[in-house]
């Protein structure tokens, strides 16, 4: 409830770049598809909050037919991407009328669900929701742990079972404050994440301006050296990339911490991951 001047409605402008209802089309070769803007759980920390509080906005086929019909008049959309509200709060039947009609759009190559359902509601993934989402597509399910204690035998079952289904598993985080902003935290979150689940740590988010968030939110340099110390712990697999997505549309962006320290020419000053700075000089063939 306390809002702090500069928090947004819509802090990555997904409303600027919808061409057509329920589409965001920022980047050329992906869209995101919001098939219902209902989700299992609601999280305070939402960028999307704004929008998931309308009513009527649930799946009915019909509401999707622009956003098909824009995406199979593009033929640069390599990438769907089922986001909302959370797809898997689904049932089957819807799920496998989206999945058929974006399969029967040649030029879509990947169907990419991003979702809470696997920690939030584990008991949701069945073998009838596996099998919703089998055939040409490659599939990857990107889930939202934020913390090594929303790991459960459950959320294990849940994932082996979208792994057995041939499914690449990510994970997104976000980075909050008095949750999970300690390098303890984050590396037993990711370690356990690839190591316990199978799912890769793909990003983990820098707080955006969603309203009523300022409590929550690092700074970015509280996040750069946690993300510099998770480097040296834990193996590269393990590793998420830092990001800020940037408000206006400007996209997901690396803000990690930088290892360049400095250049002369040919010559880079570059800092180990034991802290000390090294030379490297270029040597490229003519
Ligand atoms: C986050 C996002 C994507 C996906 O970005 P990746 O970096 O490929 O994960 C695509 N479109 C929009 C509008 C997004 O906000
Ligand atoms: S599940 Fe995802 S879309 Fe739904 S409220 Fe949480 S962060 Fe937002």
């Amino acid at each position: 409830l306390e809002e702090v001047e500069g928090e947004l409605d819509d802090p990555i402008a997904d409303h600027e770049f919808s061409p057509v209802p329920r589409l965001t089309h920022r980047h050329a070769d992906r869209v995101l598809l919001f098939p219902t803007y209902q989700c299992a759980v609601y999280c305070r920390f939402c960028f999307r909050k704004e929008s998931l509080t309308a009513i009527g906005r649930g799946y009915t086929h019909e509401a999707l037919e622009p956003a098909l019909a824009y995406i199979a008049d593009h033929p640069e959309i390599r990438e769907v991407i089922l986001t909302g509200g959370d797809p898997l709060s689904l049932p089957d039947k819807a799920l496998a009328e989206i999945f058929a009609r974006i399969e029967a759009i040649p030029h879509v190559r990947l169907l990419r669900i991003h979702t809470r359902v696997p920690v939030v509601l584990p008991s949701r993934i069945t073998s009838g929701l596996v099998a919703a989402l089998q055939g040409r597509l490659m599939v990857t399910v990107v889930t939202h742990f934020n913390h090594a204690r929303e790991i459960t035998g459950a959320t294990e079952v849940a994932c082996r079972t979208l792994r057995q289904a041939g499914f690449v598993l990510l994970n997104q985080s976000v980075l909050l404050k008095g949750v999970n902003d300690s390098v303890e935290t984050l590396e037993e979150l990711c370690r356990e994440l690839m190591y316990r689940l199978g799912v890769k740590p793909y990003y983990l988010h820098h707080g955006d301006l969603a309203r009523g968030m300022a409590h929550r939110r690092t700074t970015i340099a509280q996040g750069q050296a946690l993300t510099e110390a998770l480097r040296a712990r834990l193996s590269g697999i393990c590793n998420p990339v830092y990001v800020l997505d940037l408000p206006e549309g400007g996209g997901k962006v690396p803000i990690g911490p930088c290892h360049v320290e400095g250049r002369d020419g040919k010559n880079w000053r570059l800092r180990g991951l034991d802290g000390e700075v090294r030379g490297y000089r270029e040597i490229v063939g003519e």
